[in-house]
């Protein structure tokens, strides 16, 4: 696991240098298999270092590691669970965390939400750590790479560590651009109709990904 050990650090210090993390308030895992690197509790996620980073189990037993998981590691082997996913990230980032003050959901007010899969759910609030707030955010989730959770923060996740932290800095992103909108009036909310012509639209370009130019005429 000292690839995935590695991984979670670059990304920790990252997400850290980012500004989506300050201090410990943030956790990240990369699953392998039945294994999973993640990060410690009470780790300052700018300085973390792959030695740093503990192994555990899908059922949380620690195999490798000086220092004891994150407390939601519950959190994470409940992603694993559910969803199949191969990381996930937790952060306090300023904005979303915000938002999760107010919304019960954050609307889907620009396209590229769809990276989230659409409207994203605010998760209640219960205690950090607790399998009340695993469980309501795990419901969240559903058809979704991201939540927020009620008066703590955001959760991502995905197929593996550079799109659970890209899904964050798009959340990040989201939450920031729905925020400045609602300082000046009420944002537009996209319909069904509308968000179906844009999946229409990348299916038929394959929009997003790099296309070689067309030859010169
Ligand atoms: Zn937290």
């Amino acid at each position: 696991m000292e690839r995935e050990r590695e991984a979670v650090a670059d990304a920790g210090r990252r997400l850290a240098a980012e500004g989506l993390v300050i201090g410990t308030s943030g956790n990240l895992s990369l699953r392998t298999g039945e294994r999973v690197a993640v990060s410690p509790t009470g780790a300052v996620l700018a300085e973390l270092e792959a030695a740093d980073v503990a192994v555990t189990g899908l059922d949380g037993s620690q195999l490798a590691g000086r220092l004891a998981p994150t407390s939601e590691l519950g959190l994470h082997l409940g992603i694993y669970a559910r969803y199949g996913s191969g990381a996930v990230v937790h952060t306090h980032a300023p904005t979303a965390t915000a938002l999760g003050l107010v919304l019960d959901e954050l609307p889907c007010v620009h396209y590229e939400m769809l990276g989230l899969g659409g409207a994203v759910r605010v998760a209640p609030y219960a205690t950090f750590g607790s399998a009340e707030l695993a469980a309501g955010v795990l419901e969240a989730l559903r058809d979704r790479s991201a939540a927020l959770m009620a008066n703590h923060g955001a959760v991502t996740h995905g197929p593996d560590l550079a799109a659970a932290v890209h899904a964050m800095r798009l959340l990040e992103w989201a939450c920031t651009l729905y925020w400045r909108a609602a300082t000046i009036g009420t944002p537009r909310t996209l319909e069904a109709g509308q968000l179906g012509a844009v999946v229409d639209t990348i299916a038929a370009l394959g929009y997003g990904a790099p296309r070689a130019a067309e030859p010169p005429g």
